[in-house]
Formats: C-alpha cells, sequence, structure tokens
C-alpha cells in the first residue's frame, strides 16, 4: 500500500481499484464500514486519545467503491447542477475514499451527532486537526488551500498518509504541494 497515493481530479482510480488491505471499522454511526487496516488502527488511537479530553468522535463514512460513488455523485448532480457538485463531490474514480485511507468523522456531543459542516466550529474539531498528524492523518482539504486541492473546504474529511503527515502539517501543506516538492 502506497499511503501517499494522490488521488484527485486529475489523478483517478480505475474502476477496478479495490485495497486489498480493507478491514472492518466499528462505528456508532453506522455499520459496514471499511478501511485500510493501518488507517483504522491509526483512527482508533486517535479516537482513544480523543476520549480522554471528552471528545466523542467516530467514522461516518470509509472506503467508498466506484459504484457507490458514483451513485452519489449523480443524485447530487442531479439535485444541485454541476457547478455545485463539482467543487463538493468528486466524481467517480476521483474520490480518494476508493483508496481506503480516506473518512470522514462525526462528533457526539450534547446528545447530537454532528457531521459534515457542523462540525467545523467545534473544539473537538479544532483538536483534530491539530493532533491527527500525530497518528498519520492529514485534513486533506484546508481552508485556503481550494485552488490547489479543487475542493472546497472539508473540515470533516481526514486522509491516512502514514509517516509523512507530520511534515505535512508542519509546512501547512496539502497532499498535491508534497508530492510536487517530492518529485524536484
Ligand atoms: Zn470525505
Amino acid at each position: 500500500m502506497d499511503y501517499s497515493i494522490l488521488v484527485n481530479k486529475d489523478n483517478p482510480l480505475p474502476r477496478a481499484h479495490i485495497p486489498n488491505s480493507l478491514v472492518d471499522a466499528e462505528s456508532k454511526y453506522k455499520e459496514n464500514i471499511k478501511l485500510d487496516r493501518l488507517a483504522k488502527e491509526s483512527f482508533d488511537k486517535l479516537k482513544n486519545e480523543a476520549l480522554r479530553y471528552g471528545y466523542n468522535i467516530d467514522i461516518v463514512s470509509g472506503y467508498r467503491d466506484y459504484d457507490y460513488q458514483e451513485k452519489i455523485y449523480n443524485k447530487l448532480l442531479e439535485e444541485k447542477g454541476f457547478t455545485y457538485a463539482i467543487t463538493r463531490i468528486a466524481s467517480p474514480g476521483k474520490s480518494e475514499h476508493q483508496t481506503g485511507l480516506a473518512l470522514d468523522f462525526c462528533i457526539y456531543k450534547d446528545e447530537k451527532c454532528y457531521i459534515e459542516h457542523d462540525v467545523e466550529d467545534k473544539i473537538e474539531t479544532k483538536w483534530i486537526h491539530q493532533n491527527c498528524h500525530r497518528y498519520g492523518f492529514i485534513l486533506r482539504y484546508p481552508l485556503d488551500k481550494e485552488d490547489i486541492t479543487k475542493y472546497s473546504y472539508e473540515p470533516w474529511h481526514l486522509r491516512y498518509v502514514g509517516n509523512i503527515a507530520s511534515y505535512i502539517y508542519n509546512n501547512n501543506l496539502t497532499l498535491e504541494e508534497y508530492k510536487e516538492r517530492e518529485s524536484r
């Protein structure tokens, strides 16, 4: 498994790409979530550390296959139109959820579950953004980097990259910028 694999609009995956490292990730949000084994183990550790601060986090979405991505992309396209959909959801093959290394998290708080934009102003989210690199994760679609990632800010979407995460975090890079530096 290449933990630094870059998947985006210019670097799509084929329909047949299915990671062989998928395991079940327990989540009280939803059943049948799968993730790469190391990404899952690392998220469990992050989740356990968060709990020590009273922060209750879990996984909303992990691995998505090509066909599923196609289905949700077409649905959003139909509902909101192309201009809206294009910066908010990956078309099939262009979602890094297909790698098994990406996940969307939720926050349980005050007997509610916060997902997507509702996690934005939560203290838990700030903590995750500052600490997830110690467990190999990066915030994949940061604010003010939309011109590089081609995605609007997604405070809920983490990407497992392994031991390069701290370097990426400390240098305020996106994965695109990291790969660009590495190739020089
Ligand atoms: Zn996501």
